[in-house]
């Protein structure tokens, strides 16, 4: 029995050993990389905030810092403050130009200390609560150079207390690795706020040329987002208002709030909510209300509680408008696809970020930048929905809503487009006009009711008989018109009696229904404008009426010089 037992126990002393050994002092050299400090920290948690460094000196306190065995220090919001100390060995024979770093910067007060060369205690205090050349170093985030005496092991403190939650995240590299890595974390930061930058300007010509609020939405929500991680990278306090601590801790809780706002004001335009799901729009909508006088009194509340209620309603909301997307998808929205997508490029991104703040998943620049990398591919895709948003508005504008078809506007801006690219390419091009017959009469027999479904019926089977690239429209009440581009006009009344016997076979339960069809071509420059094009078709569509209707007629002028258009005809006529 206890031989069996004796590897598991040789394991469980090896984790402990390496465990109490970590926490011990880590050995530096002059090439070390960025290294994080976190196995190696001795805590120590002042729950009364009042504990003195020089207490901290006494054998009685020193003993209570404990040696820190998790993979990552993060404390939640916390009224204690926190006690920090490590220590560094350079076992060289030159002194050595270290970096110490805190990469989580919203801590409003980080006391540090070390000591000089006659070791005697220096402290430097910081944090966001006090104005920016409080730091050592003009630098966005915590950064601590010392220099460690050749041969010898050096101790260091620091001091953490603040109102929001707090993260431990030191880190040591020598100065000579630390300056490259600086340099490509700017160039990185530069690229990520370029892209919101680019992002937004884009947008706002957008908006200038459609005039969609979605797009003021839009860049609402990119702006307070960009803002909102601009302070999480100290880069607003930096070189925004270095000055103004107060705005420093307080923009964070309103840019949130207007994130939100905007956000969800987004999400409704984007996703139709109000017409494709108005009760889950109208709680989206009632949570973003509430959340407009609170974003107005957070700076004027302790953050805290504030920070609390605001991450209610964000995470209340993120359900909300999850579930607006997929039924404003259900329903057909083109731009709830792209919307979808973006929620859910954000959301894992978060969820790896919050894996990494329970300490599941490891802290790594990756993991670390999850939320925000995330952010802005969300924002990316946003900017595809508005496109499709625009391209579904447009597509609505040019769409007859009972045949399905283009509509007339569309084919008047389209005739002239494509008879100009025939005239220029030398390809023909042909027209059909539609009419059906006797269609008052229809009306009266079965109610106009009716009427429309047949109308509707014929839409289908046109835009089922005719392809892309051809243009078909309901031109008028039941007046079809059909684009052939690169369609001789032979082609053009083979399709057109293929289309009287399909309309004459519908079945329309009991009704039924037949039509009359136009046909003209351009062909060796026959016509000299559009519309001439357009009165030819026309014409035809008149003979066929007159000859008996049910059939089509063909006319096609052999030049443009020709003074009379309807010289030359061929008629063809299908018998029922
Ligand atoms: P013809 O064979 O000469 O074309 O006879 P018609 O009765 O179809 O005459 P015309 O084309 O002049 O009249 C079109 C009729 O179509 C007038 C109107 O009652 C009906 N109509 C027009 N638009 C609509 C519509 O949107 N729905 C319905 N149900 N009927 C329509
Ligand atoms: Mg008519
Ligand atoms: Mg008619």
């Amino acid at each position: 029995m206890a031989i069996k037992w004796a590897p598991l126990l040789w394991i469980l002393l090896a984790i402990c050993l390496s465990g109490g050994a970590h926490a011990g002092a880590l050995t530096v050299a002059p090439d070390l990389q960025p290294t994080s400090l976190t196995s190696h920290l001795r805590l120590l948690e002042d729950t009364s905030g009042q504990l003195a460094f020089e207490q901290l000196q006494t054998p009685e306190y020193r003993a209570q810092l404990q040696p820190w065995t998790r993979s990552s220090a993060n404390f939640g919001f916390s009224r204690s403050a926190y006690w920090a100390a490590f220590s560094l060995r350079n076992p060289g024979d030159r002194p050595l130009p270290l970096v110490i770093r805190q990469d989580y910067l919203l801590i409003d007060h980080l006391d540090f200390w070390a000591q000089d060369d006659g070791g005697r205690w220096q402290k430097l205090s910081t944090g966001d609560r006090l104005p920016f050349d409080s730091r050592g170093l003009a630098l966005r985030d915590f950064v601590f150079p010392v220099t460690l005496p050749a041969q010898s092991e050096r101790t260091y403190y620091l001091r953490y207390a603040t109102q929001g939650s707090l993260n431990i995240g030191l880190s040591v590299s020598s100065e000579t690795a630390f300056l490259p890595r600086l340099s490509l974390e700017q160039l990185l930061l530069g690229i990520y706020y370029g892209g919101f930058l680019v992002l937004v300007i884009y947008n706002l010509f957008l908006f200038l040329a459609v005039r969609d609020k979605a797009y003021v939405y839009y860049m609402g929500y990119a702006l307070s987002y960009g803002f909102y991680f601009s302070i999480h990278n100290g880069i607003s306090f930096q070189f925004l208002w270095p000055g103004n601590p107060w705005l420093a801790n307080e923009s964070l809780v309103i840019l949130l709030g207007l994130s939100t706002i905007f956000g969800t004001q987004f999400a409704r335009e984007v996703c139709a909510g109000p017409q494709l799901a108005p009760r889950t729009d109208w709680v989206a909508r009632t949570l973003m209300y509430s959340m407009v006088p609170l974003t107005l009194a957070a700076p004027f509340f302790e953050y805290r509680p504030m920070i609390l209620i605001f991450a209610g309603i964000t995470l209340a909301l993120c359900v909300v408008l999850l579930a607006l997307g997929t039924i404003s998808l259900l329903r057909g929205s083109i731009s709830a696809r792209y919307f979808m997508v973006a929620w859910v490029a954000l959301l894992s991104s978060v969820i790896v970020y919050l894996l990494k703040a329970f300490g599941l998943l490891p802290h790594n620049d990756l993991t670390h930048n999850a939320f925000q990398v995330g952010a802005l591919v969300e924002m990316v895709l946003l900017s595809l929905a508005l496109g499709a948003r625009v391209s579904e508005i447009q597509k609505r504008g040019y769409t007859d809503e009972l045949s399905r078809l283009y509509n007339r506007r569309h084919f008047d801006e389209q005739l002239p487009r494509e008879f100009n690219f025939a005239a220029r390419s030398g390809t023909p091009l042909s027209l059909l006009v539609l009419d059906l017959d006797h269609f008052k009469s229809i009306n009266d027999r079965y109610g106009h009711r009716r009427g429309d479904q047949a109308i509707h019926a014929v839409g289908q089977l046109i835009q089922r008989k005719v392809r892309k690239p051809v243009l078909a429209c309901r031109y008028g009440g039941e007046e079809f018109a059909i684009l052939l581009p690169r369609t001789s006009g032979e082609q053009a009344a083979v399709l057109a009696e293929r289309l009287v016997l399909r309309v004459a076979e519908l079945e329309l339960d009991g009704m039924s229904l037949t039509t009359s069809i136009g046909v003209a071509s351009f062909e060796g420059g026959n016509f000299g404008a559009a519309v001439q094009l357009f009165e030819a078709a026309d014409a035809a569509l008149y003979r066929a009426k007159q000859e008996g209707r049910n059939r089509v007629v063909v006319c096609c002028p052999i030049a443009k010089t020709e003074s009379s258009v309807e010289s030359v005809g061929e008629s063809e006529a299908i018998s029922p």
